[in-house]
């Protein structure tokens, strides 16, 4: 775990929103490939708010920022990045 999972998961909201620039979201992409944990939290929230955004309303926006913050919890609160 790396200290730019704290930082691509906080990016996710940014980046799942499209107000990323290229530069930012290939960086993202680049570390999402080389961290396993981060690609599953962020193909879970990719595939989530697709679903929101294509008029589907079967799970609330609500769980997204739950899952999220589990997520963020899980993998950039524990303090081991210094
Ligand atoms: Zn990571």
């Amino acid at each position: 775990m790396s200290r730019y999972c704290e930082k691509s998961a906080a990016l996710m909201y940014s980046y799942l929103d499209q107000e990323m620039t290229v530069i930012r979201r290939i960086r993202i992409r680049m570390h999402l490939h080389r961290c396993p944990p981060c690609a599953d939290g962020f193909h879970f929230e990719t595939r989530l708010k697709d679903r929101i955004r294509t008029g589907c309303h079967d799970e609330p926006p609500a769980e997204l920022y739950d899952r999220l913050r589990t997520f963020l919890q899980q993998h950039g609160a524990s303090g081991e990045s210094r």
